[in-house]
């Protein structure tokens, strides 16, 4: 504990050192029966609500809160479903720190355990960064509101701010705030998803999605069958194995797993930082070829399933339909027919700004990539063309212009801002660029809409030198 005091001393002078500009700015708004409005709003307290939260406090923004639904220092996957024993992401890729070497990841750590701690240890380990995350909020002392779930975003003209509604402990709440970002995790601007053959013809008791909380002890003695080749596919199977499942097949498209991941060429500053910058159509064959290279298991994680003898990679065998045998069900592939006991679905999350209830009421206006460009004949893919189409500040724009100006008071920090900003929102890499992007963009809005009051505050001031 006394390195971790002896950090945080380190991390306030930082703060004492860096301080300048001192002075709070944003101008304070009211409701019209004197209610605060916040400044910003943030949904989500994970790694990328807490980095905008504190980054927004180092740009004297106050009036800042964090919405999440989950329990305190619970936010995202990391203590839920999220089934590796470690990150992904290589250790010295820093994120939330935004640039201040006393925040990394590795001087809390060394803070606690020392140098060769860090030295020895190959992947940061999920709780980890989850413990990390939790005393970055405490350190900075950003407000989040836990357990509170946000149901709807309006806007209010007569406000002239967004009318938030959300429920805590079942008591209604809503926040009035000028500004409002979405950090809602990775599944953010669409929802988890289990392709419809399989919801329609299985019972909800033969299969679960990844995402899901799964009884894995009632899988022992079990024939399992994994549909994805994508970290969480793996990590859903070794799961199984390590509880004793008989046997577990995983099944997947490809005539056989795709070695080289396209996010490790992505880290270098040209393109965490300036892809948003390009065209459209470059932008889109980027991403467009980032997919088409796909998603796959990192070593250690192949490692931990192909150590067991249970486990069985099933190439090229996309499922084609499944059936209910009651307590079993029966998988058809190009490449065999399968009896299994459980589905394990390992497809991800689509993007569809619809699917999210905290925007029913507004994702109709709302541009989509669908609604800006058409890709080059074989260039197509659906849910890309339903990536929302935002400004080059994450902010969402208008379908129809005119229809509804306020949205470019309303920010995208999910994976759903890969197509237009490239890693900004839900992953770690992305953060050392896409923070500051984001915090600078919020800056702008909010001196820019008051600028009348600004250029009084400055044709008023009569501070005297003497
Ligand atoms: C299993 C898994 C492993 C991953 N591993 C890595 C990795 O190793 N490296 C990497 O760079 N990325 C990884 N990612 C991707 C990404 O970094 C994580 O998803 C990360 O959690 C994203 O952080 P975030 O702050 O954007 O969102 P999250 O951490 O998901 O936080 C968003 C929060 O918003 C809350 N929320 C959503 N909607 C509402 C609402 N309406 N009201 C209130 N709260 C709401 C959610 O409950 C959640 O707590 C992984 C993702 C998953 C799913």
């Amino acid at each position: 504990m006394d390195g971790l005091s002896a950090l945080e001393d380190a991390l306030r002078r930082d703060f004492s050192l860096l301080q300048f500009p001192t002075r709070s700015w944003v101008k304070p708004r009211e409701s019209r029966d004197g209610r605060p409005i916040s400044n910003v709003l943030i949904v989500g307290a994970g790694q990328g609500g807490l980095a905008l939260a504190a980054g927004l406090a180092r740009e004297k923004v106050d009036r800042v809160v964090i919405l999440d639904q989950n329990p305190l220092d619970h936010a995202g996957p990391w203590l839920t479903f999220a089934r590796m024993h470690t990150l992904r992401t290589p250790k010295h890729v820093t994120g939330p720190d935004l640039g201040l070497p006393n925040l990394t990841i590795q001087a809390w750590y060394e803070a606690q355990h020392g140098s060769g701690a860090w030295q020895s240890m190959e992947l940061i380990p999920k709780e980890t960064w989850a413990a990390y995350l939790a005393w970055y909020r405490q350190v900075l002392e950003l407000d989040v509101r836990a357990e509170t779930r946000v149901l709807k975003i309006n806007w209010s003209a007569g406000e002239n701010a967004f009318e938030v509604v959300a429920r805590s402990g079942g008591v209604m709440q809503t926040h009035l705030a000028r500004r409002v970002v979405l950090s809602t995790g990775i599944e953010g601007s669409g929802s988890w998803h289990v392709p419809g053959f399989i919801r329609d013809a299985l019972p909800s008791h033969l299969y679960a999605h990844t995402r899901d909380d799964i009884d894995f002890a009632a899988l022992a003695g079990k024939r399992v069958g994994v549909l994805g080749a994508g970290a969480s596919a793996f990590d859903n199977a070794s799961v199984a194995l390590e509880h004793g499942a008989a046997e577990v097949r995983l099944f997947f498209r490809r005539d056989e797993l795709v070695k080289v991941n396209p996010y490790r060429w992505a880290e270098f500053v040209g393109f965490l930082k300036h892809h948003g910058d390009l065209s459209d159509a470059d932008r889109w064959r980027f991403v467009r070829q980032i997919i088409r290279m796909g998603q796959l298991p990192p070593a250690d994680t192949y490692a931990r399933a192909c150590r067991h003898e249970r486990f069985h990679l099933q190439p090229g065998s996309p499922w084609q339909q499944v059936e209910s045998l009651g307590n079993a069900l029966r998988v058809e592939t190009p490449r065999g027919t399968f009896e299994l006991d459980f589905a394990i679905v390992g497809t991800g999350f689509i993007t569809d700004l619809s699917t999210r209830p905290e925007l029913g009421d507004i994702y109709q206006h709302m541009a989509l990539w669908a609604d800006r460009y058409t890709p080059p004949p074989g260039e197509e893919h659906a849910d890309l063309a339903r990536h929302p189409y935002l400004g080059a500040g994450f902010e969402f724009t208008e379908k129809n212009p005119g229809s509804a100006p306020w949205l470019r008071y309303l920010y995208n920090y999910t994976f759903g801002c890969l197509l237009s900003l490239g890693f900004g929102g839900a992953s770690i890499s992305g953060m050392k660029y896409s923070v500051p992007r984001l915090i600078a963009a919020l800056t702008r809005s909010l001196f820019e809409e008051d600028k009348d009051h600004f250029f009084a505050s400055l044709v008023n001031f009569e501070q005297r030198e003497f």
